[in-house]
């Protein structure tokens, strides 16, 4: 079955038309009953994807400030072997990122075969946060898209998995959150006075992003829209499509590990045999 949330060129997407709050037909005991089974599950073929060197993973994590891109990252990597997965954040560029292309700096942090990478923001970056702010020209983010396009083309062309998710809340969701981190003195330090500034440009935010996701989605990229006001929806969202994206890798990763396994027994046999 494919997945609601799914985006892939298949249809224009408006997200406002899509709920945040929603909760498709599960609650949230059953929820959190089911997510572990499925997070088990990923552990697994992690472990099978690491083995078998065949096929890279990367995830991007996309969405407005408080959408819940750390939490997702927390609760993705809590089951994850750290010997093949890792994650790398972008920021605002440095000197030296900004004195090469856009992509530079994303090129050299796609993960290698066996490996998987999560995106804490990413490429798009550039067609988002410097969009809204008129950071470049618009014909030059506008032709991003295509170099986007092209640049995951390549890397699915090079045996990566490319799952990518827009983290949807609401801008009262959003409110309370940042309400959330002034409050708590343990939450604080990831406020910035930047944050409220930020959320004065919702709408040029969501626009901004309608765009990038239609111009985006590709079969062998998808967006997935998870509707994120409610953390353990989200958490068992993320979850589910992770798994259902690799459970399909799942034979021909076992397949190679039994050959790369008899290989290895024959030298080891044909060694013993010369002593
Ligand atoms: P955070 O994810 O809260 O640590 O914040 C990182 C900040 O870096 C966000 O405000 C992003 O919008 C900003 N950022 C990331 N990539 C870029 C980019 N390519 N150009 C400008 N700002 C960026
Ligand atoms: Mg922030």
């Amino acid at each position: 079955m494919i997945n609601r949330y799914r985006v892939d060129g298949n249809k224009h997407i408006k997200l406002s038309e899509i709920d945040t709050a929603e909760t498709g037909n599960i609650d949230r005991h059953d929820a959190e009953m089911k997510t572990p089974q499925l997070l088990a599950e990923l552990a697994e073929l992690q472990d099978l994807l690491y083995a078998s060197q065949s096929t890279a993973v990367l995830i991007v994590l996309q969405g407005l400030d408080t959408a819940g891109k750390d939490g997702s990252i927390q609760h993705v990597m809590g089951v994850m072997n750290p010997q093949s997965c890792r994650v790398a954040s972008f920021k605002v560029p440095t000197a030296a990122e900004a004195a090469h292309d856009f992509l530079w700096r994303i090129h050299s942090e796609t993960p290698g075969k066996g490996g998987i990478t999560i995106f804490n923001r990413s490429h798009y970056e550039d067609v988002l946060v410097v969009r809204v702010h008129n950071m470049v020209p618009e014909p030059v983010w506008r032709a991003r898209y295509d170099k986007i396009n092209a640049f995951e083309s390549l890397l699915a062309e090079s045996n990566t998995v490319i799952v990518k998710f827009f983290l949807h809340i609401s801008k009262d969701e959003q409110k309370e959150r940042l309400l959330e981190r002034e409050r708590n003195p343990v939450k604080a330090w990831k406020l910035s006075p930047a944050d409220w500034r930020e959320r004065e440009l919702w709408d040029s935010y969501q626009e901004a992003y309608n765009d990038a996701i239609n111009q985006c989605a590709k079969p062998h990229a998808p967006w997935y829209i998870i509707p994120a006001d409610h953390k353990w929806y989200r958490n068992i969202q993320i979850a589910e499509i992770l798994v259902e994206t690799l459970r399909p890798y799942r034979e021909g990763w076992q397949k190679r590990l039994e050959m790369i396994g008899a290989e290895e027994l024959k030298q080891l046999r044909a060694e013993r045999q010369q002593h």
